[in-house]
Formats: structure tokens, C-alpha cells, sequence
């Protein structure tokens, strides 16, 4: 089967005065058709700037996609004109972010809102749109959707806003929905539905999700598979079941760590010591070894490759540099 989304040696980078961040800086990656693939790693890392050059919304200047390649549905996107890109991300693409009062308009009815894009996209009259809109809201989970469609965005509470964020995403069928942080600013309970939420979209609709976090416990959640990122580079890539059980590189290691754990209470939330590398200026040589426990005298000067340790299981890390095959530089 061809992969829906196909992201290949992927390098954004930003033009600025004090020097040239490389914010993505190879990246490869593919998503099939229904499948979750998340992508974690702390801030800085560079996964929202991926989701934004798949989106085409890297803003630029400063910033400029120097290499690489997106496939989706087979067509390479650089080569879409800035309109095509449009109705890409309207009907094909669809995209959630952290904050819905970021994309949801505060003087528009929800109603407004979604009517407005539904019709923008579909052959369907007003009528036809609201009845749609009606269902979206019923599958995301909103009680009394006919009363609800009349509010405000301001009328709804954060783990509501974020479902009629959702029911808007969904309101023209994406293959697509790419998701960054949809759950950070929502309290414990109220993640927990949401999550609950995507488990039943990817049952139900049979779309696929790239799922951005900072959280290896939401990637546990719902994703089929998940890339670990870096400074801009994948440090690890498999089987998210396959990750929990055989996770190698010591970045995710660390991340496994901090995930706060219920059944353990007394076990202490062991966060990495450091901070992420500033993008303009990487060490020579991995640039996790300021941080790495395991650091050796190597990691000072070799940036390591990316190699399959196991089938379909990828690592970026000196300690399995034996591995036979690299798959990227
Ligand atoms: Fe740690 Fe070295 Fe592996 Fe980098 S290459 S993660 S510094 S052991
Ligand atoms: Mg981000």
C-alpha cells in the first residue's frame, strides 16, 4: 500500500540575525492510511515545525524549507501554489492545535463557523451544512448540539472548545488530521476524554493522525507508531508498543522516565537534567551528550547516523553504531 503522507529528508531552517536555527533538520517519515504516528519530544525539538512544513505554514521569511520532500497522496506539496495549498489544508488536511481560541473565531457563532466552512468546501447549501455541523458536534462528544450550535466559543469550557475545535477539523472529512499538543492545556480528566475521543475517530472514520506531544503517555494512548525527535533529528522511530518495550536511545529512555506513573506512586518523576541545545550553535558531535548519561568521548565528535537496529526499529546513538545499516546522514 502507498503511505498517504511520505516525508523525506525534511530541513527547515530559520534565517535569523544571530545565525541559521535548524529547526527540522532531516527528517523522514510515513504515515498510512488510518494510522497514528506521533511525534514527541520537548520543546524546541522541532515537531511543530514539521507539522507547519507539511501544512505549508512556515512563515517565510525567516524561515524556508531548504531540502526534502512531502508526498501526499502521491503529489509531492512543494509543488502546490499557495491556493492549492489552501484547499489542501481545508478539505484534505485538517489541523488542531494546543489553544482553540486560536483558530476558533471569538465574535462568530459556532454555528457561523462551521456552516461557513463546510460550504466552503462541500456542495452542500446552508441547511445541508448545519445538519453536518449537528452530527460533528454529536460525535465529539457535545451534549444538546442544537442549543450548543448557537454559542459563542467564549460560552464553552476548555475540554468543550477543544471538541468543537475537533468537530471543525473533522467538518470535511480529512485523510489527514495533524495534531499539535491538543491536549496540554486541559486538566488530567479532561485529556483523558479527549484522548478517549481520538481512540473513537480512529475507529470510526478510519482518518489518519500525526499526533504531536511532549507526552510519551499520550503517544501510549493512541498512537501505532512514533518517531522520538531531537534538535531537529529523529533520535528514535518504531512500533510505539515495540518503543515501551525495547526503547534504546537514551533520550526516550529519559522521556519513559518522566512519565508519571499511577500504579507507582513512590517511584520519583525523573525529568532530564539539562536543556535542549540552542538550534544555531549544535555540538560537534551528538547533540544530546551534554545531557546523556551515557556519554562517552566518541559522542563528543561524531554526530551519529540513524540506523535500523531492529526491523523497522531506527536509532540515532553511537552505543548501537554497530548496527548494520544506516538509513540516513
Ligand atoms: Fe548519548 Fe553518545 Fe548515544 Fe548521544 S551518541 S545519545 S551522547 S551515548
Ligand atoms: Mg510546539
Amino acid at each position: 500500500d502507498e503511505p498517504l503522507l511520505e516525508v523525506k529528508n525534511l530541513h527547515t531552517h530559520f534565517f535569523t540575525k544571530s545565525g541559521v536555527v535548524k529547526a527540522v533538520d532531516g527528517v523522514n517519515f510515513t504515515v498510512n492510511p488510518g494510522e497514528t504516528l506521533g511525534i514527541v519530544g520537548e520543546s524546541g525539538s522541532g515537531k511543530s515545525i514539521t507539522a507547519l512544513s507539511i501544512l505549508g505554514l512556515i512563515p517565510s521569511p525567516p524561515g524556508k524549507i531548504v531540502d526534502g520532500e512531502i508526498n501526499f497522496k502521491g503529489e509531492n506539496l512543494f509543488n502546490k501554489s499557495a491556493k492549492q495549498m489552501r484547499k489542501i489544508r481545508g478539505k484534505e488536511i485538517a489541523m488542531v492545535f494546543q489553544d482553540p481560541m486560536t483558530s476558533l473565531n471569538p465574535v462568530f457563532t459556532v454555528e457561523k463557523q462551521m456552516v461557513e466552512t463546510i460550504t466552503a468546501h462541500e456542495a452542500l447549501n446552508k441547511r445541508q451544512a448545519r445538519e453536518r455541523a449537528l452530527e460533528l458536534l454529536d460525535l465529539v462528544g457535545i451534549p444538546d448540539p442544537k442549543k450548543r450550535l448557537r454559542n459563542y466559543p467564549h460560552e464553552f469550557s476548555g475540554g468543550m472548545r477543544q471538541r468543537v475545535m475537533i468537530a471543525m477539523a473533522l467538518s470535511c472529512n480529512p485523510s489527514l488530521l495533524i495534531a499539535d499538543e491538543p491536549t496540554t492545556a486541559l486538566d488530567v480528566t479532561i485529556q483523558a476524554q479527549i484522548l478517549d475521543l481520538f481512540k473513537r475517530m480512529q475507529k470510526e472514520l478510519n482518518m489518519a493522525v500525526v499526533m504531536i506531544t511532549h507526552d510519551l503517555g499520550v503517544v501510549a494512548e493512541v498512537c501505532d507508531r512514533v518517531m522520538v525527535m531531537y534538535s531537529g533529528k529523529p533520535a528514535e522511530y518504531a512500533e510505539t508498543t515495540h518503543l515501551f518495550d525495547h526503547g534504546k536511545h537514551p533520550y526516550t529512555l529519559g522521556l519513559m522516565n518522566s512519565i508519571p506513573r499511577i500504579t507507582a506512586e513512590k517511584q520519583k518523576l525523573e525529568a532530564i537534567d539539562g536543556n535542549p541545545p540552542d538550534l544555531r550553535a549544535l555540538p560537534k558531535g551528538c547533540s544530546f551528550a551534554p545531557r546523556c548519561k551515557h556519554a562517552m568521548e566518541n559522542c563528543l565528535t561524531i554526530d551519529p547516523d540513524l540506523r535500523e537496529v531492529e526491523n523497522d526499529h531506527y536509532v540515532r546513538c553511537l552505543l548501537y553504531e554497530d548496527s548494520k545499516k544506516a538509513v540516513s546522514t
